[in-house]
């Protein structure tokens, strides 16, 4: 009989007699199996206990989360026993299941405003190592809803029509300048060729305070799942980019973004020195370079979750 999250690590303390009956990592070898459920688990969401804390046989329902901001309740039994595999993203979440079911019964019987919003558990979206949610626009519900729907109040409001962001949030900036140099292009497509994260989901960060006019920076490249920016400099043409006064411009940018709860890997080209823990000092984009910035990403969040991430 599966307890909840609290029921069931109280049982386990007392049986244990430790405040901590499950070491962080007991359980990793067993979960990196299932790296989907690595992403859809968020300790902020199971009393801050982590995935590798609990027997992947434990009667327990833990609270999970799928990409398109989806909240269920399941035990790790009924998550890993789910229909269809381990590829399609979809069966691995009920509501997505339900959505991407052929017909919709309920639409067709009900007027558009008496039908619940299919999205009404969503407690809203969140990245994997924060608190904070990450853009989630295509989590409106597609095609199968009428167009008068999309006047409808219960429908979310996509996040890049607000004003404001809470700290840390990353979205689509009209302002951001576009990507400037062919090395960052091939830098970000040879990322995604590793990495199955949106990288151009978001390419601002909010943060706490103005840096310059707005509250917000852009980063070069915005991994939102994993809450890092990954900035590639080089001292441009003329030789004055990043360097004398605009190096304390990059050192601000980077307090900001950690003061938001995320971190910053720069990749520095030339003769630029490195400026944080995690920079990379690069001749150029390489695939030892990006082998390099992966081993970064688990330095910085833990290979069990960038691991989850990887193509
Ligand atoms: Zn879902």
């Amino acid at each position: 009989m599966a307890e909840n999250i609290e029921a069931w690590w109280a049982r386990r303390q007392r049986s244990k007699e430790r405040d901590v009956p499950y070491e962080i990592g007991a359980y990793r070898t067993e979960w990196e199996r299932y790296p989907v459920l690595v992403r859809q688990y968020h300790p902020d969401l199971n009393r801050n206990i982590t995935l590798t804390q609990i027997p992947p046989a434990a009667e327990v329902y833990l609270t999970w989360q799928c990409d398109a901001g989806h909240v269920f309740v399941a035990t790790p039994d009924e998550q890993r026993h789910r229909p269809g595999g381990v590829r399609r993203r979809s069966s691995w979440c009920p509501d997505c299941l339900a959505l991407a079911a052929p017909k919709r019964i309920v639409n067709r019987q009900l007027p558009v405003d008496q039908q619940a919003a299919p999205d009404a558990r969503r407690v809203g979206p969140r990245s994997a190592v924060g608190g904070v949610p990450p853009p989630r626009p295509t989590s409106t519900p597609p095609t199968s809803t009428p167009p008068t729907h999309t006047s409808r109040t219960h429908s979310p409001p996509t996040r890049t029509t607000l004003a404001a962001h809470p700290a840390g949030e990353a979205f689509h900036s009209g302002r951001a300048p576009r990507p400037a140099s062919a090395a960052e292009g091939d830098l970000r497509s040879r990322l995604a060729e590793r990495l199955d994260i949106d990288l151009r989901a978001a390419n601002a960060v909010q943060v706490r305070r103005p840096f310059f006019a707005h509250r917000e920076v852009w980063p070069d490249i915005v991994l939102v799942e994993l809450k890092v920016a990954i900035e590639y400099d080089t001292i441009g043409k003329f030789g004055l980019e990043h360097v004398g006064t605009r190096e304390a411009t990059d050192r601000r940018k980077d307090r900001l973004l950690r003061e938001a709860g995320w971190e910053v890997i720069r990749v520095r080209c030339g003769k630029l020195r490195p400026l944080g823990g995690f920079d990379l000092v690069a001749g150029g984009v390489t695939a030892p370079l990006i082998e390099r910035i992966l081993e970064r990403l688990r330095e910085i969040r833990g290979d069990l979750i960038v691991n989850a991430y990887l193509r």
